[in-house]
């Protein structure tokens, strides 16, 4: 029975990207309003899903890793108007199957947050009360670690970072498509805070951009910097095609903070023009945190 699930799992639950976006969603399904994402070597050391939303009952926690378990349809006229993005009960369960999990939760009517230990069938081990505000948190470790071969799979830093676009495409697409949310993607200690308004809405120009609307400030500075621009232009395109150049310059702002160390801003006089020291690109060792969401006034 152990390999079966094993395979099973391994079937439901295929990626680092995957598993972040099965929690996401499940932290969406909880009305997060916020949810931050933290990667420890690409995910394969740890993944951390944490969030703001309503939590897990007591009453549900024995049975949330269970497989088919799920608060969210009761009757089959559920299954006709779902609203959420998952139904199957399947995730949490898979995840357990394939790597060591631990959840944190507090509902509104708990006083305080319990952390629980997950075993391989999803059973709780054990539980213990934890410092968390309300909102589940879920922690998961050693991805693949009985998937050798899975794993071995990302044993290239090639396909490691690959991964990591993946996350960060999917941290985007949320941002889009939800401007309201608060997310954050945590992988080495550069803090981007970002504003991406949907082309076409309020709050975007409704004549074409122009350079000048999209703000770009590293460590609270305003700078200027060519391929951070030009990566937010291919951004916008591919997300959206038929906008027609529209958004060839989006209207957007993208805070980044990097450790003084890694950037040099006295390039030129002004200080506009920076430097960022290559460390802060995408490098194993280094840590990224990559943050997509709503500010309310910029724009
Ligand atoms: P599904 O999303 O299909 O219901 P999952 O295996 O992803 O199944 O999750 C199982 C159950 O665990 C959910 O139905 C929900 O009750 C609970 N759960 C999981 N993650 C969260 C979360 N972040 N916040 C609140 N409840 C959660
Ligand atoms: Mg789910």
């Amino acid at each position: 029975p152990d390999t079966v699930r094993l395979l099973s799992s391994s079937q439901v639950i295929t990626s680092v990207a995957n598993v972040v976006k099965e929690l996401m969603e499940n932290s969406l399904d909880a009305g997060a309003s916020g949810i931050d994402v933290k990667l420890e070597n690409y995910g394969l050391d740890r993944i951390e899903v944490r969030d703001n939303g309503h939590g897990i009952k007591a009453a549900d926690t024995p049975v949330m890793a269970m497989r088919h378990f799920t608060s969210k349809i009761c009757s089959h006229e559920d299954l006709e108007r779902l609203e959420t993005y998952g139904f199957r009960g399947e995730a949490l369960g898979s995840i357990c199957a394939v790597a060591e999990v631990a959840v944190t939760t507090k509902t509104e009517e708990d006083e305080i947050s319990t952390q629980y230990t997950l075993n391989f069938t999803g059973e709780i081990v054990s539980q213990k009360p934890s410092h968390l505000g309300q909102g589940t948190t879920v922690s998961v470790l050693k991805l693949f670690r009985n998937l050798p071969v899975r794993r071995q799979y990302y044993s290239s830093t090639k396909k490691c970072k690959e991964e990591l676009k993946k996350v960060q495409d999917l941290l985007m697409a949320y941002a889009i498509i939800k401007p309201e949310l608060r997310l954050m993607l945590v992988h080495n200690k550069i803090f981007l805070d970002g504003f991406f308004p949907k082309p076409g809405a309020d709050y975007s120009s409704t004549s074409s951009s122009s350079p000048d609307k999209t703000f770009i400030f590293i460590n609270n500075r305003p700078v200027h910097h060519k391929d951070i621009m030009k990566l937010l232009r291919q951004h916008y395109t591919a997300q959206y095609p038929d906008d027609q150049g529209r958004n060839r310059y989006p209207n957007l702002m993208l805070k980044i903070t990097v450790t003084p160390s890694s950037v040099d801003v006295n390039l030129t006089p002004d200080k506009t023009q920076v430097l960022l020291h290559n460390k802060v690109s995408i490098d194993p060792s280094a840590e990224k945190e990559l943050s997509c969401g709503p500010s309310t006034k910029e724009g």
